[in-house]
This record gives C-alpha cells, sequence and structure tokens, in this order.
C-alpha cells in the first residue's frame, strides 16, 4: 500500500514471517532476496496492488539461470519516486494467476514449494526496484521473526517502514439522564447510523 507520505508499505506475501534466509546467505553468499519459512503448499499473496508481469513453470530438472526460480511470478507495481517497483515470488508449486491479470494486495497468487534451486519447500521473495534487487526489508514492517541468531546477522542493513497506527480510538461519550423522548430521539439516530448495530450505543434504562 502507499502511505499518505507517499512511502510505500509491502504485505507480507504469507500469514506467517519466519525469516529463514536474509539478504546474504549464512555462509555470506550473495542472496538478494528474503527466504521465508512455509509448508509446501502454503498460500502466497500478492504484497501490493499490481500487474504480474513474469509467470514461470519450471521444467521439473534445470537449476540454474532463470529455471532456478523454479515455478515463479513477478508483480509490476505502481511506480515509487518515478522509479518501476516489482515483487517476485519463487520456487512455488502452484501458481494462480496469469500474465497480465491484475492483482490486488493481499490477493492469492500461488501456493509455496520447493521448485528449482531449492533446499525445501520456502517461499524466495525479491523486490526489485529500478531494475535492481534491493532489500524487501526496507519495504516491509518490522512484524516478523528470524528462524535462528546466525540468520539473523545476515539481514542486510535495513529500515522497516513504520505501520500507520490505526485511526484514533473511538471517545466514549456519556449522555445524560434525559427524558423518555429525548433517549427515544437519540436511540433513533444512533439505529439509524448504525451505531447500534456496531455495538457502540449501550443505553441504561434508570428506574423512575
Ligand atoms: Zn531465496
Amino acid at each position: 500500500m502507499r502511505l499518505s507520505n507517499g512511502e510505500v508499505l509491502l504485505a507480507w506475501p504469507l500469514a506467517s514471517h519466519i525469516i529463514t534466509a536474509g539478504w546474504t546467505y549464512n555462509d555470506g553468499g550473495a542472496h538478494n532476496a528474503i527466504d521465508l519459512r512455509a509448508a509446501l503448499k502454503t498460500p502466497v499473496y500478492a504484497a501490493e496492488d499490481g500487474t504480474v508481469t513474469q509467470t514461470q513453470l519450471w521444467d521439473g530438472v534445470t537449476k540454474t539461470g532463470m529455471q532456478s526460480y523454479g515455478v515463479m511470478c513477478r508483480v509490476k507495481h505502481a511506480d515509487y519516486k518515478g522509479g518501476e517497483l516489482c515483487t517476485r515470488y519463487a520456487h512455488l508449486t502452484e501458481l494462480c494467476v496469469r500474465r497480465g491479470e491484475t492483482v490486488r494486495e493481499g490477493q492469492l497468487i500461488g501456493y509455496s514449494g520447493a521448485t528449482g534451486d531449492c533446499y525445501g519447500a520456502h517461499l524466495h521473495f525479491e523486490v526489485i526496484y529500478r531494475g535492481v534487487r534491493c532489500n524487501p526489508l526496507n519495504w516491509l514492517d518490522s512484524d516478523f521473526t528470524v528462524k535462528d541468531a546466525a540468520t539473523g546477522t545476515h539481514l542486510g542493513r535495513y529500515t522497516s517502514v513504520e505501520r500507520p497506527r490505526p485511526a484514533a480510538q473511538l471517545q466514549k461519550l456519556s449522555i445524560g439522564p434525559v427524558s423518555g423522548g429525548d433517549a427515544r430521539a437519540i436511540c433513533q439516530l444512533a439505529d439509524r447510523l448504525g451505531l447500534v448495530d456496531a455495538g457502540l450505543v449501550q443505553t441504561e434504562p434508570v428506574a423512575g
């Protein structure tokens, strides 16, 4: 989503957010992505509204080049500061979208798997800005855990996006006591505004 200040806050592509490999692998090698723990066939969701601009099925054998991604799709989002912003989801077992399809943030786009050059089922997630892979943790909020301490030292440099606070808490107002007629009028108004259905109005009859 785009925040009111124009910054990007991507949604986590899985319901659970456990990082199993960071910006660099634990041996220090370049990863340029994050891996997220995902059992086989875990639903994978689009990180933001966009258009599917690339899909790939795996030939079941090749583990080099683009085929190393296995079953994969790439989603192009709205430009950010004039630059193209995309996300990629790899090693899937199944795709639920086609190239050219418009997707909404949080929409199911596929299921995790272990296709391509893969050590076991997980989700490989990339953020590609202006054609360059960049640390996804700069585009996500801080709501994640890391598999172990070693992996935690390979997250790379990042600043999590701060999730905006929910709208101001509703303030509780007490009115009354009021006359029976006024009470009926207030209740009718509250009912008309849907406040009663929403459970936001309580009435306490007073004896006498
Ligand atoms: Zn990966």
